[in-house]
């Protein structure tokens, strides 16, 4: 069993990494130095023991892999058993989990098991007297607030998705794998199968996202098709011609599709799709905001954003005051002209 202090949890869909557990990992070695301690990839999963050298490529020191063919699908009581396991067996001082739908409930569930706390969202670590001090954003993104457990063990801290580099992977470097076989209790879910979304980039790992708000219905210009007689279609109905040219900006730009939470509740877009303090945190490098207000509550998603450009046709907008490119005008008029100087310029 591996002595490591630190462990990070390399989450993953069937066998494939998700970008954010080689971000947690990144995040892990930025305390391992003041913990004299190496970071351990924890993998756990069926067929999965690739992902060890993947994770000691991103820079692990080492990996623990627990295999069971009843953990090819991920189920949070039965991963939350082995993980729980593993850590009561090897006592590390920390565990650092990436963000993503299965560690939240991953997370909660093993600090229950361990009698321990979860910090969430965690965009800076740092050790302090043998506890690592994780800093997070709090009252939608207005205040940094710093955490720290100094009685529970281990710590487990969740980091927020795009808020550490991402490590380049060195195939050269080796470390030791520990592989063993587990055989969970049993389980109250079965998996029948998986469906694809709507497809496209994955909002929190994308570096360009593109987004709509209520906006985007907003064309008095177009005229939906006879048949659609009932208002709220109509709206609906050019809703959809707005999104349409925010796809094809994204698709130009290999961007993922974002909404305000509006959208979502007027029926533009599924909910997946949301930005904000009840949708999805994100980081891109590129954030496009068309015909979205700015809201404090989406601001809570994205505010982050390295360049935000808002197009909007109010020149009072709050987005503005956190854009750094702002375009007053119609969306309608902006985005396809954007959408065909990017097409130039990118060659496409
Ligand atoms: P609006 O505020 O209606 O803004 C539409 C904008 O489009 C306006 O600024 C208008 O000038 C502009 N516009 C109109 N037509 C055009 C055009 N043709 N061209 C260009 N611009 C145009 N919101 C979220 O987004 N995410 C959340 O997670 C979220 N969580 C919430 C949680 C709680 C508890 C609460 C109370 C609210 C939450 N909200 C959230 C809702 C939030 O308060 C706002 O209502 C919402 O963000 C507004 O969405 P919007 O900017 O699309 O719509």
């Amino acid at each position: 069993m591996m002595a490591d202090r630190i462990f990070v949890y390399i989450d993953h869909h069937l066998g494939e990494a998700v970008v954010a557990s080689w971000e947690a990992l990144y995040a892990a070695s930025t305390i391992a130095a003041s913990m004299s301690s190496g970071v351990t990839a924890l993998v756990v999963g069926d067929g999965v023991r690739s992902l060890a050298e993947e994770a000691i490529a991103h820079g692990a020191s080492a990996a623990v892999v627990r295999e069971s063919p009843s953990l090819k699908d991920f189920r949070p009581e039965l991963y939350a058993d082995v993980v729980s396991g593993v850590l009561k067996e090897s006592r590390p001082e920390v565990l650092v989990l990436p963000t993503t739908g299965r560690t939240r409930e991953l997370g909660a569930m093993v600090a229950v098991d361990l009698d321990t706390g979860v910090t969430p969202d965690a965009i800076a670590l740092e050790v302090e007297e043998s506890a690592v001090v994780a800093t997070r954003p709090i009252y939608a993104g207005k205040l940094l607030t710093k955490e720290v457990s100094r009685t529970r063990r281990p710590q487990i801290v969740m980091v927020r998705s795009r808020a550490f580099p991402r490590p380049t992977p060195d195939t050269a470097r080796k470390g030791p794998v520990d592989v063993a076989a587990v055989t969970p209790g049993a389980s109250a879910t079965e998996v029948l199968g998986y469906r694809a979304s709507d497809g496209g980039v994955s909002l929190t790992d994308a570096s360009v996202i593109v987004s709509g708000g209520r906006g985007v219905s907003n064309n008095g210009r177009l005229t939906p098709p006879p048949e659609i007689t009932d208002e709220k279609q109509q709206e609906i109905w050019r809703a959809h011609q707005g999104f349409e040219l925010i796809r094809q900006m994204a698709s130009v730009l290999g961007a993922a599709v974002g909404a305000s939470r509006a959208a979502v509740d007027a029926g533009y877009i599924p909910y997946s799709n949301q930005v904000g303090q009840t949708g999805k945190v994100v980081a891109p490098d590129l954030y496009i905001a068309c015909g979205i207000s700015g809201a404090i509550q989406h601001l809570a998603g994205m505010r982050t954003s390295k360049t935000i450009v808002a197009i909007n046709k109010d020149p009072e907008a709050p987005i503005f005051k956190l854009a750094r490119f702002g375009i007053v005008g119609d969306l309608y008029e902006i985005v396809p002209a954007l959408t065909e100087a990017f097409r130039t310029q990118l060659g496409k």
